[in-house]
């Protein structure tokens, strides 16, 4: 299949271009929504969550977490404690459940015969314990039966004696925890004696039961796993409080003098109390500081009874810092990216919506001031600035076309629009230096229109006045654009030709007379022919030559002249043009004497 080299440009990569064209400019016209309180309120917000965020590295660093969870964790571990402790119990149960069932052990027709004790181990070890195995022993120490691990426990007859458990069992005459004791694989045992009597109160045997400790420890491992918390020591004590089993998250730790020290108190508490599951006595609370720092726990078979072993669970201090970055890390970084972002388009928005709207105002503005209305510009910015900015173009637009319209006035006569006599001396000025340096010709021309007063008479003011813009358009038809030409006054206007001799003004003035005499106003059903009259003067170059910088003409003399050969064409029966002549009188029209 043959694909175009470009089919990727056209097709997705062109897509996707087009895509984020118009993403850009969505956000655009939303930020561009935003109105200038809402930015700010923005900006605020955004700040305020980076100063937050700052603050909140130092608090985070030092705020102790554990220490203001630390009742809900007593509470937590306690029940954790309180499992721990049914475990035992129920280790203790299923003991005294096989000797209940074992009924042979305390009846007398059934001596302790070595069929009798497999019997009874048979039964025993298909019962689900956490025992390792069944030792029996006979009052006199011998050893009957010693299982562990489901074989034969080899024990010299005598050895019992010299046992403390045995010992211990014989002078309390009741359910005993022994101490913690090292098999010869390195097994934990944990030995829990109990005498056995017979009906009539003779000592029948005692049997021990070696606790496992190894799947005591793994207790508390899954017990401490699955707590919500990493408590840094959890530990089970005997009777002494010395360690039985523990947990503790550095192999190597052992119970020191501090802790036992610190334990010391909370234990001796816990030990006198009825109720041993009061979470308040199980806490462990540092008596210098006041901190936390753990929680104990007496083991009873009987809420009355005394401890047989203790529990204990020292907390460690975890700084919220270091539990946020433990479990929230994600929420963090997202929540700090936010506020990164948020500042970004603050800054954006402030940068785009705000200070470059403002200083393109400015400008503006400080244009105008300099006279320049031609400034307008669009303003882009936010809400506010964009409204403003519209405002700001139509007024200046409005103040252009008065302030045309005004000086269009001052150059322009309302009538006839054709320039005025002051924008007609100003201009012939300026082009008549410029001929002065540039010596090519100019000729000055003097129009008046014949018996005006007539036609005012005859077909009224406004008549005359509708004469008066035919004429000047006529002429405007018959000049090239680069001529001068203005009302001069009244029923009077004044030409000046550029760079043009006297005889080819003379021949555009003729032109005009002619294409004038022939013209016909019409005004309402009044048809008004009229003629006009002139005299131009020329300055030539010989003129400027001659003169050098001495310069004998002004405006003044130049038009007065062109005046005097335009009363001389009045005189001689009007309708026609004249060139000033020296020999022409220098009588001037009423217009020109003004
Ligand atoms: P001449 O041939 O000697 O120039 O005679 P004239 O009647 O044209 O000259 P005169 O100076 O006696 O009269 C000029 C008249 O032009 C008088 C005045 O009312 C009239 N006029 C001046 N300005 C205007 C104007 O703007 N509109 C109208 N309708 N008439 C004007
Ligand atoms: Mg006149
Ligand atoms: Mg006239």
């Amino acid at each position: 299949m043959f694909i175009p080299l470009n089919f990727f440009e056209n097709s997705m990569l062109g897509t996707f271009k087009s895509f984020c064209v118009d993403c850009l400019q969505s956000l655009r016209i939303c930020l561009s929504s935003i109105s200038a309180r809402g930015a700010l309120l923005l900006q605020s917000f955004a700040i305020l969550c980076m100063i937050a965020l700052l603050f909140s590295y130092d608090v985070l660093q030092n705020w102790d977490y554990a220490n203001t969870q630390r009742l809900r964790q007593a509470r937590t571990l306690v029940l954790t404690l309180a499992s721990r402790q049914q475990v035992l119990i129920n280790s203790a149960s299923t003991f005294l459940y096989a000797l209940s069932f074992s009924s042979l052990l305390q009846d007398n027709s059934k001596p302790l015969t070595p069929e009798n004790i497999q019997y009874l181990v048979e039964k025993f070890e298909k019962l689900p314990s956490d025992f390792l195995g069944l030792f029996i022993f006979s009052p006199d120490g011998r050893a009957l039966c010693s299982f562990i691990n489901g074989e034969s426990y080899p024990l010299p007859a005598d050895v019992a004696f010299s046992r403390p458990y045995f010992i211990k069992t014989l002078h309390n005459k009741e359910f005993t925890v022994n101490s913690l004791f090292v098999l010869d694989n390195g097994q934990k045992i944990l030995p829990l004696t109990l005498p056995v009597y017979t009906a009539t109160g003779e000592l029948h045997a005692v049997l021990m039961l070696p606790l496992n400790m190894e799947k005591q420890e793994d207790y508390l491992r899954t017990a401490v796993d699955s707590l919500a918390f990493q408590p840094h020591v959890v530990g089970l004590l005997d009777r002494k409080k010395s360690p039985l089993a523990q947990y503790h998250e550095h192999k190597n730790f052992h119970y020191n003098e501090h802790i036992e020290r610190l334990l010391a108190g909370a234990l001796y508490q816990d030990e006198n109390l009825l109720n041993p599951l009061t979470e308040k006595r199980m806490a462990i609370w540092s008596d210098s500081t006041g901190d936390y720092m753990g929680f104990s726990a007496s083991l009873r078979l009987q809420p009355n009874e005394k401890p047989y072993a203790y529990m204990l669970a020292i907390a460690e201090k975890i700084p919220l810092l270091t539990f946020v970055w433990n479990n929230y890390l994600l929420q963090f970084s997202g929540f700090a990216c936010i506020v990164l972002i948020m500042l970004l388009l603050s800054r954006y928005i402030g940068l785009y919506y705000f200070s470059a709207g403002l200083e393109k105002l400015t400008d503006i503005t400080s244009q105008c001031q300099q006279g320049n209305l031609q400034a307008i510009a669009p303003v882009h910015g936010c809400k506010e600035l964009t409204l403003l900015g519209q405002h700001y173009e139509t007024m200046l637009r409005s103040l252009q076309q008065s302030t045309e319209q005004l000086t269009r006035l001052s150059y322009e006569d309302a009538l006839t629009h054709i320039w005025n006599r002051r924008h007609f001396m100003l201009k012939a000025e300026q082009e008549l230096q410029r001929s002065q340096r540039t010596h090519s010709p100019l000729c000055f021309a003097m129009l008046d229109i014949d018996h005006f007063k007539l036609v005012n008479d005859t077909y009224g003011h406004a008549a005359g006045d509708a004469v008066l813009a035919n004429f000047a358009t006529i002429t405007r038809q018959n000049l090239r654009t680069s001529d001068i030409f203005a009302r001069y006054g009244g029923e009077e206007f004044v030409i000046c030709f550029i760079n043009s001799t006297e005889q080819e003004s003379l021949a555009v003035l003729e032109r005009i007379q002619q294409a004038w005499q022939k013209y016909c106003t019409q005004y309402e059903d009044k048809a008004i022919y009229c003629t006009i009259s002139g005299g131009c003067f020329a300055v030539t170059q010989k003129d400027f030559i001659s003169m050098g910088t001495e310069w004998e003409y002004t405006l003044k003399t130049i038009l007065s002249r062109a005046d005097s050969a335009l009363y001389y064409a009045k005189e001689q029966g009007r309708n026609t043009m004249y060139a000033w002549h020296p020999d022409m009188m220098h009588t001037q029209t009423a217009a020109a004497q003004q």
